[in-house]
């Protein structure tokens, strides 16, 4: 079928979504809820079924992959979260779907009071004739983030199937506990074994950043581990104190714009949004020599290596960017939460596209 990933994207997501994977701060365990084992467990059995190689549940509760290369090309990876958020009921979620959305206010079978407005969230007006998912009222959906997952899936199922597309090998994680803050652990890093990485956990289509894929940008992102304020004792990291130690710990007074000149290289902070929870840091980097530029970034991460080191519940996604590439998913955390799957299938053809990209470089 031609272009046909929409079919598959709803099915996978509504039968993930039916899965209670809900992560949970309080637990002490790893992953944190048996729940999420059920889950990882289901995609390594699939995975197997699909007949990629390296499949394994490790230790630590992140599903790894691998699908084998027909060319020579830099391997690329793939990253989405198994848990629900802790933030709302999940159990129990009864996926529904709407096909070709009227346009008009979406109503909830298990709670007659709650209405999806297209007058009150901009984005459900773009979607009018999209087939539309959300839950039945009661339990947030949970395309946070099995979207993700679905879209890495539906991509692969279609690599192996499609033997015209060449690629180099593409590593995929599918992870616990992300929504809780513990989601990335330093292992990861080693047993992907990748040097660019993209996750599928973004929201509306147009959250792609573009310049992250050139060699002067850097991003930083910084997960603080969110606790309960009450019963944060020992356990929250505050993902804005982290940020303001890394921008400090960063040359100052020499290597920024504004101390260089000519063809001197230079770390530019450009911005810094976020919250406790999360924090994103953006820099370019600037140098004449392309030597220049590799030592910039290697500082940038050596900078943010000496911070994570001093934080040791602190999971930093480090220097070399995982941009978080849109899924769709709208209103999460909650009983409004919607996606489209015509915004899935975009994603499913930008994952597609990007392994391109990466079979062209050698
Ligand atoms: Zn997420």
């Amino acid at each position: 079928m031609e272009n046909g990933f929409k079919d598959e994207l709803t099915e996978r997501l509504m039968r993930y979504t039916a899965i209670d994977s809900q992560s949970d701060e309080l637990s002490n365990k790893s992953p944190s809820t048996d729940q999420q084992l059920d889950m990882l467990n289901l995609l390594k059995e699939e995975l197997l079924a699909l007949g990629v190689e390296d499949v394994k549940l490790t230790d630590y509760g992140v599903v790894l992959a691998t699908v084998p290369g027909n060319i020579s090309a830099p391997a690329v990876g793939f990253l989405a979260h198994v848990d629900t958020a802790p933030q709302f009921n999940a159990s129990g979620v009864k996926p529904r779907l709407i096909k070709g959305y009227n346009g008009g206010d979406i109503t909830f079978p298990d709670d007659p009071e709650l209405t999806l407005s297209p007058n009150e969230f901009e984005y459900l007006k773009e979607k009018k004739g999209d087939d539309i998912i959300t839950a039945s009222g009661t339990t947030l959906l949970g395309a946070d983030d099995k979207a993700g997952v679905s879209i890495i899936m539906t991509a692969i199922n279609h690599l192996l199937q499609s033997s015209e597309l060449n690629h180099g090998p593409i590593r995929v994680a599918f992870t616990p506990d992300e929504e809780i803050g513990r989601g990335v652990k330093k292992q990861l890093v080693t047993d992907l074994g990748v040097d660019t990485a993209y996750t599928f956990d973004g929201g509306k289509i147009g959250d792609l950043e573009y310049e992250t894929f050139s060699a002067d940008k850097a991003e930083v992102k910084i997960k603080g581990v969110s606790i309960h304020p009450g019963l944060a004792k020992d356990k929250l990291v505050n993902a804005i104190h982290i940020a303001a130690k890394l921008i400090s710990t960063l040359p100052q007074t020499t290597l920024t714009p504004e101390t260089t000149e000519d063809n001197e290289g230079f770390i530019h902070a450009t911005d810094m949004v976020g919250g406790s929870s999360e924090m994103t840091l953006r820099f370019i980097l600037r140098d004449f020599e392309l030597a220049g530029l590799k030592e910039k970034g290697d500082l940038l991460k050596q900078v943010c290596e000496v911070i994570n080191s001093s934080e040791p519940r602190l999971l930093t996604e480090l220097g070399i960017p995982t941009p978080n590439l849109f899924t769709g998913m709208q209103n999460i955390h909650g009983p409004l939460e919607w996606i489209s799957a015509q915004d899935m299938e975009k994603a499913t053809h930008l994952c597609l596209e990007i392994i391109k990209e990466f079979s062209k470089e050698n």
